[in-house]
């Protein structure tokens, strides 16, 4: 039987990569965006045109009415949701003093409500089907807090605490809840680092280097899959081993 996947913030970085694997493995990809509709177009055609099942999808995950819309277009289209992938993430930098309270209410309703809302747009569908693995994207930062990101790491403890509480609601209807918990990884969202900041954060990584997006995709993967089957309520670091 063929499985669905939906990935939320999959036009770029970590979720693109996960989308590419999803899809080199025979799965339906819901590709899902929000601003970046050119990036997630080209991934989108770029996969269908070696024979691969996917669709592109805008939704803002903060919003819950675009949340609902994403699941339904879904089970329209598939039949049957498999796998959620909770990518979707943004993040700010700045002292605590001088971050703007707008950019800090947007943080936590993109990365905690938006994790939120996806899980809770697609709890009665999988357990409907008895059957449904969630695996949310969290942080290093979200477990041990990292400083001038203070709102970005208590959304991403958040993400955590959400994670290990659903795990336990969900278990009964055979419904496995995990996190992936990335170390720094090359993207887009690192690109005001320094090559001196990461030397400095490399110091505190055995690996000695950073980690790739296809590296948290593996994990996911891992996790989407039957080989994980008793695995629920864990936060999974891929990280090099980062001790901070
Ligand atoms: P990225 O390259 O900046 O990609 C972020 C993705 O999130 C984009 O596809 C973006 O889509 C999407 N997104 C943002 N707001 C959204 C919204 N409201 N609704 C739907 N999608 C939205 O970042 P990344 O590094 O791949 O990060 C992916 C996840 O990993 C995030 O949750 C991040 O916090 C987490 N993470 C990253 C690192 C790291 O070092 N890179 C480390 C730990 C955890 P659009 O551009 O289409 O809006």
């Amino acid at each position: 039987m063929e499985k669905t996947v939906i990935i939320t913030g999959a036009s770029k970085g970590i979720g693109a990569a996960t989308a590419i694997l999803f899809a080199q493995n025979g799965y339906n990809v819901v590709l899902n965006y929000n601003n970046s509709v050119e990036s997630a177009k080209i991934l989108t055609t770029s996969l269908r045109s070696r024979g691969h099942s996917v669709v592109a999808m805008k939704a803002d995950v903060s919003n819950r009415l675009e949340t609902d819309l994403l699941i339904k277009e879904t089970l329209y289209k598939f039949g049957r949701i498999d796998v959620l992938v909770n990518n979707a993430g943004i993040s700010a930098v700045g002292l605590i003093n001088d971050i703007d309270d707008i950019d800090v209410k947007r943080i936590f309703d993109v990365n905690l409500l938006g994790t939120y809302n996806c899980c809770k747009s697609v709890a009665p569908v999988m357990v409907n089907q008895k059957s449904g693995k969630i695996i949310n994207i969290a942080s290093m930062w979200g477990e041990v807090g990292s400083s001038c990101e203070v709102a970005y790491s208590a959304s991403k403890a958040g993400v955590i605490g959400l994670t290990k509480a659903l795990a336990k609601e969900l278990a009964p209807s055979g419904i496995n809840v995990n996190c992936v918990s990335p170390g720094i990884i090359d993207t887009t969202m690192n690109s005001n680092l320094t090559a001196r900041d990461i030397d400095n954060f490399l110091e505190n990584v055995p690996l000695l280097r950073i980690g790739y997006p296809e590296e948290i995709a593996g994990m996911v993967y891992y996790l989407a899959g039957e080989n994980s089957d008793y695995i629920t309520g864990q936060v999974i670091g891929v990280n090099g081993g980062a001790v901070i």
